[in-house]
């Protein structure tokens, strides 16, 4: 189950991790379920499928086929607007890191906020 911080913070995190490698190749669900859990990430079904309708809905993925063989695989892949955005998301992750990440293992600095 999720805890109130996965659904809270963690969504956007799994949606910027989501264009990235609909930016490099197709994916799916199933294939991103794992991806994900393999970072430590369980997300339901429930949770990616929904998720990945509204990156669809807001125009960063489009749908671009089913595999025949297999249950549901419905494939993805990012779009040019999704791929301006995770463009600007990368700078800003990056931002984010080196502040949250970086500054913090060499805290206690005085003087700054
Ligand atoms: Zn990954």
């Amino acid at each position: 189950m999720l805890s109130a911080a996965d659904r809270e913070i963690r969504l956007g995190f799994w949606k910027i991790h989501i264009l990235h490698h609909a930016a490099l190749r197709e994916v799916w669900g199933t294939w991103l379920l794992e991806e994900l859990a393999e970072h430590g990430h369980s997300l339901s079904p429930g949770t990616l499928y929904p998720a990945l309708t509204r990156m669809e809905r807001n125009g960063w993925l489009r749908r671009t086929g089913t595999a025949p063989h297999a249950r549901a695989r419905q494939t993805f892949r990012i779009t040019p607007a999704g791929r301006r955005l995770l463009k600007e998301l990368r700078r800003e992750v990056t931002a984010l890191y080196k502040e949250v990440a970086l500054d913090a293992e060499s805290e206690p600095k005085a003087g700054r906020s």
